[in-house]
């Protein structure tokens, strides 16, 4: 029979338990036992109910306090040098430190804070994890007991568990250098004695087995590179007798295929989700006979119910060629990215719930595909059934299903992605319509987001105001918010999106074809946790959105008021997508429904319309070959989604990053005329590539940083606008902040656009 395997379970709880405990902590109301206890008490309920559901290896240490890749900077004792540590074992307030940094009042006077590591995002996923920094010093030795600790600890509990490592190599390859010409995995050989010496401990802890990711195998990667996975794996198979699973998921190991299957290992897991063709390659191939196979069937990225008949073919496939015995069933990756458990799912209808699968779920599918290939039909009836039945039942719903749409979509032609005239007619046209300065200034959308306003929303949603009191109350954000902005002298004014919450979730309430759960919350980075929506049917927009407090604002000046509305891509990249379409065709559908509000906001009198696309640049595939082919549809989207205009019209478009070089045409495909970017944090250093692609539209380069409460003074942005113009052309510039002010207070947001705008006219003035 194929024994069953989990990659990893998610560990915030159903409730977030795990985030109040540690915020808690943080913020000195609880102590650090208190923490520790609901740790424990958390990975306990986790791992008896896997291994009450039947899995077979059940994942240990895919628990963390903040993040696993920071657990294992811990693990091998990377810390970096800046962090007051004594070498030895890295304790709690170390490595929290580690996590987000150390301010002056921690350190008793010596000295003014400690930066926090770096964070980035884990491969192509909403989660982020902590960047570790290596350099031709960093030394590393066996530094925390974590391992062994919840090891032992789910073994009291009569649990045999296996822990899970991210393997040495992608742990050097996600790291950053803090020297030139230094190649990381020259530290390989000072690592793996580490590695060594914690699997001997396990081992002597009376483990047999452990699962070690390598989820950087999936991308593209050098010959240097996959010989370092050889070497390591060649050390490893002999540092203790211990069974290594490597783990890959996120997408097809490709030309890394013959790599993998050569390590010295028990078994090797391919994501058969992401890279669906990979059983049959590895077949092709040959696969080793003391290898075995780990199947990623279940869908750990996405929320949807299996269809369990397919993947019980794949399953006997594998069978077929390898035996039973060399089979493992398992989900496409660590379920980390998706929620703890449907029943918690109160207000979602039955149907609704048929269609889903959260964790706890998709342990019960991979558990009865092996049983259903063991032979076992009557226990694995229901389950399977229930799985037939689900994707009856997206397939007939009218509520996923709205021909209108269909045909919509289906009729997108050529005229619908291009404005009618170019880059240069257009900005003649605008600057002369919407009577413009030069070097106008702006900002990008969000005004403080006061506890009043946070406050007053949740009062609505609750109930406990009524919707005119709601609405009187933001019409009154909206009339501050102008003023202000009428005071400082700002030249194209917004309304400070006051009536938002979460950018992608406010839309999304107002289309069709979402769903929204109370309790779908997955990790994002430490603490944080986000609850993607989830678009399950057709998408379409039933009324306007945000029209209605936009002529309000229009109303209140006489100056011009942009519009401001999430993108398509944006909207898609921050959700859980339908997987019964290609997310190209989902994606068209939602920039329709844009495109509808962005022709209703023209048409109530908005002239200027900025269209957020901040994840653009993270729905990029991990592998530049198929780059293109997402550019294609994403440009496409965004067009479609802006297009309609007339010529005089301003589309306005952000992105909150600062990293262009590789996606430049792409950018300039979209076709907006302004962009407005992330700057101040590099200088205008990133201009450059803007430059050298000569960019023909207009951009507002930010000029500075809103993730500080620092007010910026006017010979520093003046200075940051020379810079800017040193590269692009006076008719091309704005002057913004690098991204929107929702987080900030109005005492910072005051004076610094105050400056702001006397810089651009400092500027103005000296030409
Ligand atoms: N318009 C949004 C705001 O100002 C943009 C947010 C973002 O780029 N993430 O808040
Ligand atoms: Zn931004």
């Amino acid at each position: 029979m194929p024994t069953t395997t989990n990659l990893g379970f998610p560990r915030i709880g159903a409730h977030r338990e795990l985030k109040r405990a540690v915020e808690g902590y943080w913020n000195g109301e609880r102590s650090k036992q208190d923490l520790l206890a609901e740790g424990a008490e958390l990975r306990e309920r986790h791992w008896r109910k896997q291994d009450d559901l039947g899995l077979d290896f059940v994942p240990a240490n895919d628990f963390s306090y903040y993040d696993q890749v920071l657990d294992t900077c811990a693990m091998v004792g990377a810390v970096p040098d800046r962090f007051p540590w004594d070498g030895d074992t890295v304790d709690l307030d170390t490595y929290f430190a580690m996590a987000r940094g150390l301010q002056e009042k921690d350190l008793e006077g010596e000295g003014s804070g400690v930066q926090a590591m770096e964070m980035t995002k884990w491969f192509d996923t909403n989660y982020h994890y902590l960047v570790p920094e290596f350099a031709s010093d960093t030394e590393f030795s066996l530094s925390s007991t974590k391992v062994i600790d919840e090891y032992e600890e789910a073994a009291a509990l009569g649990i045999d568990t296996r822990p899970v490592l991210i393997g040495p190599v992608s742990f050097l390859l996600l790291g950053k250098s803090q020297e030139e010409d230094f190649d990381a995995l020259d530290l390989l050989d000072d690592l793996l004695p580490v590695y060594g010496e914690l699997l001997q401990e396990l081992d002597d802890a009376g483990a047999e087995a452990v699962q070690i990711d390598e989820p950087t195998l999936v991308a593209d990667r050098s010959d240097e590179e996959r010989a370092a996975y050889t070497a390591a794996y060649e050390t490893l198979a002999d540092a203790a007798d211990l069974d290594l699973h490597i783990a890959t998921y996120f997408g097809s190991l490709a030309e890394n295929l013959p790599t993998a299957l050569g390590l010295p290992v028990e078994s090797l897991h391919l994501d058969l989700v992401r890279g669906e063709g990979q059983l049959d390659e590895a077949l092709d191939h040959g696969v080793p006979d003391d290898l075995s196979l780990s199947l990623g069937l279940v869908d750990g990225r996405n929320v949807w119910r299996a269809d369990l008949d397919s993947l019980l073919e794949t399953v006997e496939t594998a069978i077929d060629a390898l035996g039973s015995d060399r089979v493992i069933v398992g989900p496409s990756c660590s379920l980390l990215h998706v929620p703890v458990d449907l029943g918690a799912e109160p207000a979602l209808d039955d149907e609704e719930k048929l269609w889903l699968a959260f964790a706890t779920q998709k342990i019960e599918e991979i558990v009865a595909l092996a049983d259903r290939a063991a032979g076992n039909t009557e226990d694995t009836e229901t389950i399977f059934e229930r799985s037939r039945r689900a994707i009856e039942a997206r397939a007939d719903s009218e509520w996923i299903n709205d021909p209108a749409v269909q045909r919509r979509v289906d009729g997108i032609d050529d005229g619908m992605v291009r404005r009618d005239s170019d880059r240069d007619t257009r900005r003649a046209l605008q600057r002369d319509a919407l009577d413009l300065p030069e070097l106008p200034t702006t900002t990008i959308g969000s005004f403080p987001q006061t506890d009043e306003v946070r406050e007053t929303r949740a009062a609505y949603k609750e109930g406990e105001i009524s919707r005119a009191e709601y609405e009187a109350f933001i019409e009154g954000r909206i009339d501050d918010a102008i003023e202000q902005q009428e005071e400082i002298g700002l030249d194209v004014l917004v309304h400070g999106e006051s009536e938002r919450g979460d950018m992608v979730e406010y839309f999304g309430r107002q289309l069709d074809g979402f769903l929204f759960t109370e309790n779908a919350w997955v990790q994002s980075y430490g603490s944080r946790c986000v609850r993607p929506p989830i678009i399950a049917g057709d998408v379409s927009r039933p009324e306007p959105m945000t029209v209605r407090w936009l002529s309000y604002a229009n109303e209140q000046t006489d100056e011009l008021v942009k519009g401001m509305l999430t993108g398509p891509v944006t909207i898609l990249q921050w959700s859980f997508v339908r997987d019964d379409q290609p997310r190209a065709e989902t994606c068209r559908q939602i920039a329709l429904a844009i495109r509808d509000e962005v022709l209703d906001l023209e048409a109530a009198g908005i002239q200027a319309i900025q269209i957020d696309e901040p994840a653009f640049r993270e729905g990029l595939p991990l592998r530049e070959r198929q780059w293109e082919g997402y550019l294609d549809w994403a440009v496409e989207c965004f067009r479609l989604a802006s297009c309609g205009v007339a010529d005089e019209t301003g589309i306005h478009t952000h992105m909150c990053y600062a990293e262009f070089e590789d996606i430049i045409g792409a950018i300039v495909d979209m076709d907006a005329d302004v962009i407005t970017i992330e700057a101040s944090r590099s200088k205008m250093e990133l201009l450059d590539s803007f430059d050298d692609f000569e960019y023909p539209s207009d951009i507002g380069p930010g000029v500075y940083d809103i993730h500080s409460p620092r007010v910026p003074s006017v010979e520093e942005i003046e200075t940051l606008i020379h810079k800017a113009l040193d590269v692009l052309d006076r008719e091309q510039l704005w002057v913004n902040p690098d991204c929107g002010l929702k987080t900030r207070r109005w005492v910072e947001v005051e004076p610094s656009l105050e400056n702001m705008v006397q810089a651009a006219e400092n500027v103005r003035e000296s030409s």
